[in-house]
């Protein structure tokens, strides 16, 4: 029913990736022979092609990520060019196009609800990445793409140089007193046979000493160092916004902004605008609030004009004087199996799906742990869950769609599988791995993700599960799924302690509920002046360095709770976007985060949090029907009504 996660042959892989990829270009060279092509008998086998690469290629990929070696990287880099010239010779192959056009315009009275979605994606996208034009523009596009590429490349190569240039030493123990002691044990080092403490502008580093650096001057020294980085950036945005217009007009839009809006569920660029001054203006008020706190809690330390480099420092101690939450009081409570477990039973009893462990199941490393989740006493999907932090894993969490739920040409189902990594604390044969409460929200979070993939009962792949989801909704699931991490009936099935089985207190759940929403509006309105940049940039197409500054600028003093120092150049290492995919695109995570918070609120204001009546409907509607309808139709049926922002602002508490 599943295949097997089987990497025996890895050496091979690059040949018999290279034997499918010549194999897939003869298929679909004999499908593009058929004279009179439909729905099943052209798009349906093109699909499958599509699929059956990725049934070889994601394990492999995926290897390499999670149980990295030579051999791994090796072979990464052999089959990552094979597979992009596929893919790109696929993207411009016009005689694809014309033939999913001709079954578009001939065969649309038989052609279902889902199929015309495919075929409405499909030649979007082709359409998107030039594929109608004259050869001329064609070879434009090409090369402006390499030059963008390049850019990108450049952007991040300058912004990583110069984190790496940058030492902060720090020799006297009362200027770094109150960092943390494992914080403090990786800046430590000896020197002339004296103890002295290294800050570089790497994450953990950086974030350690402007947290919780007891100097000013060194808190400023570093936190100026960090948002000078890399000035000739500055040239290459120049640039980038420069070919990203030419690369826009040539494929008929006006600008970036209406570009990146083609794949996404907003619609107009006024709307994502108006979305974001929504959101600010409306938390503005209480940002304020939030600021005065701090303001008055530094005051008493001395300091009067509270610049923002101490803004993270008075946070912290403020949050902790609060809320006084230690991590490691609740990490006994959060033992990992136990947590699964629970998390597990909390599934069942809303989405009525059970996971039950397969024991022979093969992995990529002996703590993975696979189950086959079923419905109704019967299969419907495989996940494979690796959540311990391992050497040869690369860090963060993701969730991996490997198969996707759908009917073959041959009447055969093909069910669904995925991967949720994470870097939990390890277990080891004395202890097991113990949590944060931070962790547990991670795991809420990929799953979200995952059951979002998993639960799909579309028969088409190409919008299964999280196929052919818009940017901008597809955290959404994810985040929703969040919240429930966050109550205290939920936190109660698995909050147990490891050693004495005590349920963990409504006291200590409170705290962690109430510390949540701690500065809320104030990282709003940061994310908010953020995404707001992001878009107006490519909106208005600005080319000129200082006009880009105004831009920025003219944000932040409208919507900035606190105005960065002059010297701020914060934009020469946004990488999202510039040098990632969220150009024009950042507003994306606010944007998910409101139908989240709004499909969870149905949940508070029926009164019940385990509302499986709800709970069902939510998984009939945005799960089960994947990609295959437009999210804002989805949501619709499930609420019968539009997203509304204020459900948000209020479980943030920013409005009530
Ligand atoms: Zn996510």
């Amino acid at each position: 029913m599943f295949n097997e996660f089987n990497l025996e042959n890895i050496e091979n892989s690059k040949v018999n990736l290279e034997e499918i990829l010549k194999n897939s270009k003869q298929q679909i060279d004999t499908l593009l022979e058929i004279k009179e092509k439909t729905y099943e008998n052209f798009v349906k086998p093109f699909e499958e092609v599509g699929e059956s690469i990725s049934d070889f290629i994601t394990p492999i990929f995926h290897i390499d990520s999670v149980k990295n070696s030579e051999i791994t990287q090796k072979i990464y880099e052999e089959c990552l060019p094979l597979i992009s010239n596929y893919q790109t010779e696929i993207s411009q192959n016009d005689n694809i196009y014309r033939s999913l056009k001709d079954i578009q315009d001939n065969c649309n009275t038989s052609l279902n609800d889902i199929q015309k979605k495919v075929l409405e994606n499909e030649i979007r996208d082709f359409k998107l990445s030039g594929c109608h034009l004259n050869n001329e523009k064609k070879e434009k596009l090409k090369e402006l793409n390499l030059s963008l590429s390049e850019l990108s490349h450049k952007f991040s190569q300058n912004l990583l140089n110069a984190t790496n240039a940058y030492e902060m030493i720090v020799e006297d123990f009362e200027d770094v007193k109150e960092i943390p002691q494992s914080d403090l044990q990786l800046a430590k080092f000896e020197e002339d046979g004296k103890t002295k403490y290294k800050f570089t502008l790497q994450m953990p580093s950086y974030i350690a000493y402007i947290t919780y650096g007891s100097s000013r001057e060194k808190r400023e020294e570093i936190y100026k160092a960090y948002c000078t980085r890399a000035p000739e950036n500055g040239k290459i945005i120049e640039q980038l916004v420069q070919l990203k217009e030419e690369m826009v007009k040539i494929l008929g839009f006006d600008n970036y902004a209406s570009y990146s809006l083609a794949t996404k569920m907003a619609n107009k660029e006024e709307e994502v605008v108006s979305f974001l001054e929504e959101l600010a203006s409306k938390g503005k008020d209480r940002a304020k609030d939030e600021l005065e706190e701090v303001k008055q809690y530094a005051a008493k330390d001395g300091v009067e004009d509270i610049k923002s480099y101490d803004l993270a420092y008075y946070s912290e101690k403020l949050k902790k004087e609060k809320y006084d939450l230690d991590e490691e009081y609740y990490r006994p409570f959060f033992e990992e199996e136990s947590v699964l477990n629970g998390f597990f039973d909390f599934l069942n009893e809303v989405f009525n799906i059970k996971f039950s462990k397969v024991l022979d199941a093969k992995a990529w490393d002996k703590k993975v742990k696979v189950y086959d989740i079923s419905e109704d006493e019967k299969i419907i999907a495989r996940i494979f869950i690796d959540l311990e932090a391992r050497e040869d894993k690369r860090g963060g969490a993701w969730m991996n769609n490997w198969h996707s739920h759908y009917v073959k040409a041959s009447g055969e189902t093909q069910l669904p599988t995925a991967y949720i990594v994470c870097n939990f604390p390890p277990s080891s044969d004395e202890t097991p791995s113990l949590l944060r409460h931070s962790d547990v929200v991670t795991l809420f979070h990929e799953m979200g993700h995952a059951l979002h993939h998993l639960l799909s009962n579309v028969p088409e792949a190409l919008v299964s599960g999280i196929s052919g989801v818009a940017w901008d909704v597809v955290e959404f699931p994810s985040q929703f799924l969040e919240y429930f991490a966050y109550d205290k009936e939920v936190l109660k099935l698995f909050a147990k302690h490891y050693k004495t089985g005590e349920v963990l207190s409504n006291e200590a759940i409170d705290r962690i509920i109430k510390a949540k929403n701690f500065q809320s509006s104030l990282s709003m309105l940061r994310q908010v002046e953020f995404a707001l940049f992001d878009f107006k940039l490519y909106q208005q197409m600005i080319k000129d360095e200082n006009d880009i500054q105004t831009l920025l600028d003219d944000i932040r003093k409208e919507y900035a709770a606190i105005i960065p120092p002059k010297y701020n150049k914060f934009q020469n290492s946004f990488s999202h976007i510039f040098a990632g995919g969220y150009s024009a695109g950042y507003y994306s995570y606010k944007w998910a985060e409101v139908l989240s918070a709004d499909a969870f609120y149905m949940f508070i204001e029926s009164g019940k949090i385990l509302n499986k009546e709800l709970a069902i409907k939510y998984k009939n509607t945005i799960l089960k029907n994947g990609g295959s309808k437009d999210m804002d139709k989805l949501f619709f049926e499930l609420a019968n009504r539009k997203p509304s922002v204020d459900s948000l602002l209020k479980i943030d508490g920013i409005i009530s």
